[in-house]
């Protein structure tokens, strides 16, 4: 498949993915300060509980750091959210007039969560703008062409996106020839251009330099208050330097949750931390 059929999938791919087609998205109401209800989630897989009657409540405009050992279900809690498993059991709004599980994969991309999976996706042969551009195109009509400008809006978008993952001096340089971390950060750009009202990051500094780590603590930072940022992930200093509300998750619950100081001194999370 050479670059641009690839690119034209990818493309087709953004646009069903993005429900282009349909009317403006609907905000969330997030009137009460809350943009996330989940309420007694349970997801079972052959009788095994990777989610058991989980409860968790995210603010508008909060960074939440979610830990917990291998298993304690971080990965799952982000596809029920997303839409990619139906929970057995429980709830789950989005703000307070929308329902998650009313709504397919597609849907919910559309309504304003945006998802970054821990591998980097970006197109390795087309440039940061280029990335950006096929992004932003989720939210053109089907019709527009692919090599089409910009509305004025999305340009405007592009400038902002570029200046928060620091790559406007990288923007005609292939994705491919970034580091590591200017990939993820591209990608985390990419999510940006659709302007998600919560955006989901599984494991953003995995494999990265310890300044690849802290530019990315102070990039997800940047976005907290216009976004609702929900990040999963091992690296204790990465953590310690967002140091907002973390959630420590254990065996499909809530284990315990606060301020780094607080659950780092909880004997209930040294206890399942040691045992690891
Ligand atoms: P974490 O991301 O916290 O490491 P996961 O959400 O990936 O945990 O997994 C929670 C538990 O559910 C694990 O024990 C895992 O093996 C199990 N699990 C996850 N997905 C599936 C699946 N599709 N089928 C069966 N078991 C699963
Ligand atoms: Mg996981």
């Amino acid at each position: 498949m050479n670059a641009v059929t690839r690119l034209r999938n990818g493309w087709r791919k953004a646009i069903n993915g993005g429900g282009c087609g349909s009317a403006r998205r609907i905000a969330p109401d997030v009137s009460h300060g809350t943009i996330l209800y989940l309420e007694d989630i349970t997801v079972s897989f052959d009788g095994f509980k990777a989610l058991d009657a989980l409860t968790l409540y995210i603010d508008a405009g909060e960074l939440r750091c979610i830990i917990g050992p291998n298993g304690a279900g971080k990965t799952t809690l982000m596809d029920v959210i997303t839409g990619k498993t139906r929970p057995d059991a429980g709830s789950a709004w989005f703000g307070q007039t929308i329902d998650l599980l009313a709504l397919t994969e597609p849907e919910i991309a559309e309504a304003g969560i945006g998802r970054k999976f821990q591998k980097p996706t970006v197109f390795e042969r087309h440039t940061v703008l280029e990335n950006l551009e096929l992004a932003a195109a989720g939210k053109r009509s089907v019709w527009g062409t692919l090599f089409s400008p910009l509305t004025p809006a999305q340009r405007e978008r592009m400038d902002e996106v570029l200046e928060i993952t620091r790559l406007q001096g990288r923007r005609h340089m292939p994705a491919g020839a970034l580091s590591h971390g200017q990939k993820q950060w591209l990608e985390i750009g990419m999510l940006l251009m659709q302007d998600p009202q919560l955006l989901l990051v599984d494991e953003p500094v995995a494999g990265m330099t310890p300044q690849e780590v802290e530019r990315t603590a102070e990039l997800l930072t940047s976005l907290a208050g216009r976004h609702s940022v929900v990040v999963v992930e091992h690296d204790m200093d990465f953590v310690r330097a967002i140091a907002r509300r973390i959630t420590v998750m254990h065996e499909g619950r809530v284990l315990a949750e606060g301020r780094f100081e607080d659950v780092q001194n909880d004997p209930r999370v040294v206890e399942v931390y040691l045992g690891e």
